[in-house]
């Protein structure tokens, strides 16, 4: 009886709260869809969305909210259409092979568009991301605990306890996004680690990145592909840089680079850009608008307003569904309740102290 309240309370919470905020434009952020099942070589440490969870979101989704281009999208928060309520993005970052294989199934059958962001170095050399070849050399460890120094910050890896060792992952992932340490310095201390640890193993990701499932990277006749499929495809810079750590002359090759290497492999323009691991600032942000982009998108939770600063779109995590409270925690999330909470909890907490 007690849930059946909870649900009931809940369900008219949440469309009173997506009622409420129904003009403001809702981005979700993607990254791999994967189907666990089977018996894969291997698997990454980093949570992964089922192509089931995706489709059981973008059921649910499709109740309440129409399902938009990122252009037309840009269209309403710029004013030059009226805007259309209950409008959402859907955004896949990384460039994924698994998404040709398990999301764009999905997105057909819901006719819903979505954009995939591309780092052109990756598309073009076919080499895994620093967090994915991590992630797999990690996995090798054994013996006595493995420690990384990420700048003053040591994290330590325990071999043969997952658990602990996703922890730690996620705590490494999350250090690397507020370091105040150039990228290039950052990029060849993650390399340099992961390298270390496959030479002492015999194994790298790279050796295997072309058929694997996880972390593969689409090519350009895939993209092509996907971009006559109707999906765009977007500018993740060239090497997945952190933009904020860069010196602006790099950041303006990784910018224009990115754009025309997407331009001249498939003919298309490329209009959209993303933030390697929502790194951005004042000035990154101007640098996108001078390279020619109409909008980029940010790791920051949010809405989107009309007359918002398209540079800096902001969008939701989604959930990985793993605790089956998916649905739930994604409407929590994007209608505006998880955070309301989070600020009467916060509220009561000041009050105690
Ligand atoms: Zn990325």
């Amino acid at each position: 009886m007690k849930i059946f309240y909870k649900s009931f309370i809940n369900f008219f919470l949440v469309k009173f709260f997506l009622l409420r905020d129904r003009y403001k434009i809702i981005f979700l952020m993607f990254h791999g869809v994967m189907d666990l099942k089977g018996s894969p070589a291997w698997q990454p440490l980093r949570p992964q969305l089922s192509p089931t969870t995706l489709d059981e979101y973008l059921r649910i989704l499709s109740r309440y909210f129409s399902f938009v281009t990122i252009d037309h999208a840009l269209e309403m928060l710029t004013g030059k259409v009226p805007l259309q309520p209950y409008s959402i993005v859907l955004t896949f970052d990384d460039g994924l092979r698994n998404f040709k294989e398990h999301a764009l199934p999905v997105l057909e059958k819901y006719k819903a568009p979505a954009t995939v962001y591309v780092a052109t170095n990756h598309v073009e050399q076919q080499i895994p991301f620093w967090f994915d070849r991590l992630d797999y050399a990690l996995q090798l460890l054994d013996g006595e605990p493995y420690s990384v120094n990420i700048g003053n910050e040591i994290i330590t890896f325990v071999p043969g306890d997952r658990e602990a060792l996703a922890k730690a992952y996620k705590q490494m992932r999350y250090s690397i996004k507020k370091k105040q340490i150039s990228d290039e310095e950052m990029q060849d201390l993650l390399y340099s680690t992961a390298t270390l640890i496959e030479k002492k193993y015999g194994r790298s990701l790279k050796d295997i990145i072309a058929s694997d499932p996880w972390c593969g990277i689409m090519n350009w006749s895939e993209l092509k592909e996907l971009a006559a499929a109707g999906i765009t495809v977007g500018s993740h810079t060239v090497n997945h840089c952190r933009l904020a750590f860069v010196t602006p002359e790099k950041a303006e090759q990784e910018l224009q680079n990115s754009k025309r290497a997407i331009e001249e492999n498939l003919g298309l323009a490329c209009n959209h850009f993303c933030y390697p691991i929502g790194s951005c600032n004042g000035q990154v942000a101007d640098l996108v608008r001078e390279a020619g982009y109409q909008s980029a998108v940010t790791t920051k939770y949010g809405f989107n307003r009309i007359g918002d600063d398209p540079m800096k779109l902001c969008r939701f995590h989604v959930p990985y569904g793993t605790d089956g409270e998916g649905v739930e925690t994604l409407l929590y999330r994007i209608s505006g309740l998880e955070a309301f909470f989070s600020k009467i909890k916060r509220f009561f907490i000041w009050k105690k102290s």
